[in-house]
């Protein structure tokens, strides 16, 4: 397993919309191995393949508090395909957009299909935590990043720093 660098904002990578996985292939189980290795290197509950440059209909999930207890899940292709009309307010991060938090509005439980690591189809219900972690995950496989749920002012702010750090580190 090896550790693979995260695509920070501004990267454009981030704003592509991931394809769909088809065939589990052995390159498809070492990106997966490699993204929980990279996921709790740095550490962080959840991580979607683009994160890692690659744009395959990937995410890795781990939501669990305890520490020394794994709850590592890994969903291929996942699609909601039931939201609930009561919302949550989270605080949300992004291995992507490092250091940087806000609360973020999303449906507070959500049904989501998807496809486990030996291709079957699963279906679950998630609340709490686990239900804002796979949308904002999803989001990712969309282009979409967290941030774009805030508002303008606060993205403005948020990608210009970012841009300003990332001339510096170039430069
Ligand atoms: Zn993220």
């Amino acid at each position: 397993m090896t550790i693979r660098p995260l695509v920070i904002l501004p990267d454009a990578v981030l704003r592509r919309v991931s394809d769909p996985v088809g065939p589990i292939t052995p390159e498809i189980r070492t990106l997966v191995a490699d993204m929980f290795e990279t996921m709790y290197d740095a550490p962080g509950v959840g991580l979607a393949a683009i994160q890692v440059g690659v744009a395959k209909r990937v995410v890795t999930i781990d939501t669990s508090k305890e520490e020394g207890v794994r709850d590592a899940r890994v969903f291929i292709d996942p699609e909601i395909v039931w939201a609930s009309a009561e919302k949550r307010i989270y605080d949300e991060g992004c291995l992507s957009i490092p250091e940087y938090y806000a609360e973020v509005e999303r449906p507070d439980r959500v049904r989501v299909k998807f496809r486990d690591i030996e291709g079957a189809v699963q279906e679950i219900e998630a609340d709490g935590l686990l239900a804002t972690c796979i949308q904002h995950e999803i989001d990712h496989l969309n282009g979409v990043l967290f941030i774009d749920h805030i508002s303008k002012l606060k993205r403005d702010r948020v990608i210009k720093r970012f841009t300003k750090a990332a001339k510096r580190d170039a430069a």
